[in-house]
C-alpha cells in the first residue's frame, strides 16, 4: 500500500496506541470521583495538560478538550457568537476553511448574522489591507485557517494577529488542524486555536480548543462537570494522555521532519512539474505536506479510483467536501475553473518513502495515458 493522504488522516504511532491502552487500562476512575481512583485519573489528566500547556507555550487553563477540530471549531466560533451578539453579529473569515467553519457561518448566517470574506492575492494569502477596510464597529469575530486543506496555503497569523491586537473586541480564532506539528507559529495575538489529534498520528476522537484565559465564551454543550466549564462531560482520560504523547511526538521532530517531507515535495514536483496534462496547484506558500495538482481532462474521481487499484491512497478535495463538483479552494488559488475541477491533492509525511514516490509517479503517468485513451475512444 502506498498511503499519500495524510492530511485527511494519519494513522496512529504505536507508542501513542500503547500509552492510550496503558492508560485507559490503569486508571479506571472517574476523574470526577473523589476517591482515590478519581483523584489518580484527574492527576494523570492534570499532567497531561500540563504537558500540552508547556508544548504550546500556554497556561494549562486555557486548554479545553473536545472530540476534534470539527467541535473546537463549533464552540470557538458559536461560543463566541452567542456570547456577544449583543456587541455585533459580523463576523470575516476566508473562501479557505475548512466546512466545520463554512457550515458553522452558514448556520450563523440563517440566523442573522453578516459574513465576510477576506480578498486573497494571487498566492492564495489573505490580503492584510482588504482586512482592516472589512473590519466594523459590530466585528466580533475573525476566523483564518493557518493552513487550507486543499492547498496547503499557509496564511499570515502573526500579521492578522498583530492587526486585530488593537481591536480588543474582536475575537480572531485560526483552525490550526493542518499546521500543528508541521510548522510554528507565534500564537500570542489568536485568541482561540483549534485542532485535532488524527491529524498528528493520535487518537481519533480527540481534539482541543486552546482559548485565551481572559476570553469568556458560551459553551456549546452544557452538563457534568469536566476539565473545564467550556466542555461538559466526563474527561476522556486515555485519549487526553494520547493526545499529549502524540503532540509532544511530533512537537519533539518538527524540524527534522519539515525538512525530510520538504524534500519529498521537491522531488515530486520536479518530476511532475514538465507533464503537459499536470498543473500544481500548490505554490511556495504551500506547506510541503500538500501537493495539490490538476490532470487536465480526467474526473479526479477516476483518477483516485484508477489508483486505489494498485493500492495507491491519496484524496480529491478534503474528506469532508468530496460531494462538491470542484474545489472551490483551489478555484480560489488559482481563478481558474478547469484546474478546480480536476484537482487531486497528495499529502505527504515523514512516513512517506521516496521509493513510494517513484511507484507512485509511474503509476500515475500510465494511468493518465489509460484514461485519457479511454477518453478518446469515447
Ligand atoms: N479543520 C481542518 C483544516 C481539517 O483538515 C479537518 C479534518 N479534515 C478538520 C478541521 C476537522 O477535524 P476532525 O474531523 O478531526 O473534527
Amino acid at each position: 500500500m502506498i498511503y499519500l493522504d495524510y492530511s485527511a488522516t494519519t494513522p496512529v504511532n504505536n507508542e501513542v496506541l500503547d500509552t492510550f491502552v496503558k492508560a485507559t487500562n490503569a486508571y479506571i476512575g472517574n476523574p470526577n470521583s473523589l476517591h482515590k481512583l478519581g483523584v489518580e485519573s484527574k492527576k494523570l489528566i492534570d499532567a497531561s495538560t500540563e504537558q500540552i500547556s508547556k508544548l504550546l507555550n500556554v497556561s494549562s487553563k486555557e486548554i479545553i478538550y473536545t472530540s476534534g477540530a470539527t467541535e473546537a471549531n463549533n464552540a470557538a466560533i458559536l461560543g463566541v457568537c452567542y456570547r456577544y451578539s449583543n456587541r455585533g453579529k459580523h463576523i470575516i473569515t476566508t473562501k479557505l476553511e475548512h466546512s466545520s467553519i463554512t457550515a458553522t457561518l452558514q448556520y450563523l448566517q440563517n440566523h442573522g448574522y453578516d459574513i465576510d470574506f477576506l480578498e486573497t492575492d494571487s498566492t492564495g494569502r489573505v490580503d492584510l489591507d482588504n482586512l482592516k477596510s472589512l473590519i466594523r464597529d459590530d466585528t466580533i469575530l475573525v476566523t483564518v485557517a493557518s493552513v487550507n486543506s486543499e492547498v496547503g496555503v499557509i496564511q499570515p497569523i502573526e500579521e492578522i494577529g498583530n492587526i486585530l491586537k488593537d481591536y480588543p473586541k474582536i475575537y480572531f480564532h485560526s483552525d490550526m488542524t493542518q499546521s500543528i506539528g508541521k510548522i510554528n507559529f507565534n500564537i500570542e495575538n489568536v485568541d482561540m486555536i483549534s485542532f485535532s489529534a488524527q491529524k498528528i498520528y493520535g487518537l481519533k476522537g480527540i481534539g482541543c480548543l486552546i482559548k485565551k484565559e481572559n476570553i469568556v465564551i458560551d459553551p456549546i454543550i452544557h452538563g457534568g462537570k469536566s476539565t473545564t466549564i467550556y466542555r461538559s462531560g466526563t474527561p476522556a482520560v486515555g485519549l487526553i494522555v494520547s493526545v499529549s504523547k502524540a503532540l509532544r511526538l511530533v512537537m519533539e521532530n518538527l524540524d527534522e521532519n519539515y525538512e525530510y517531507v520538504y524534500s519529498l515535495n521537491k522531488y515530486l514536483k520536479d518530476k511532475l512539474k514538465d507533464n503537459k496534462d499536470i498543473h500544481i496547484n500548490s505554490n511556495e506558500y504551500s506547506i510541503p505536506h500538500i501537493l495539490n495538482i490538476s490532470i487536465m481532462g480526467i474526473k479526479p474521481e477516476t483518477m483516485l479510483h484508477a489508483l486505489e487499484e494498485e493500492d495507491i491512497y491519496i484524496s480529491t478535495q478534503t474528506a469532508c467536501a468530496s460531494k462538491a463538483t470542484s474545489s472551490l479552494a483551489v478555484y480560489e488559488l488559482t481563478k481558474n475553473l478547469e484546474y478546480s475541477k480536476y484537482s487531486i491533492r497528495i499529502s505527504l509525511s515523514h512516513l512517506t518513502k521516496r521509493e513510494e514516490l517513484d511507484t507512485f509517479y509511474n503509476v500515475l503517468i500510465k494511468k493518465i495515458e489509460e484514461l485519457k485513451s479511454l477518453n478518446e475512444s469515447r
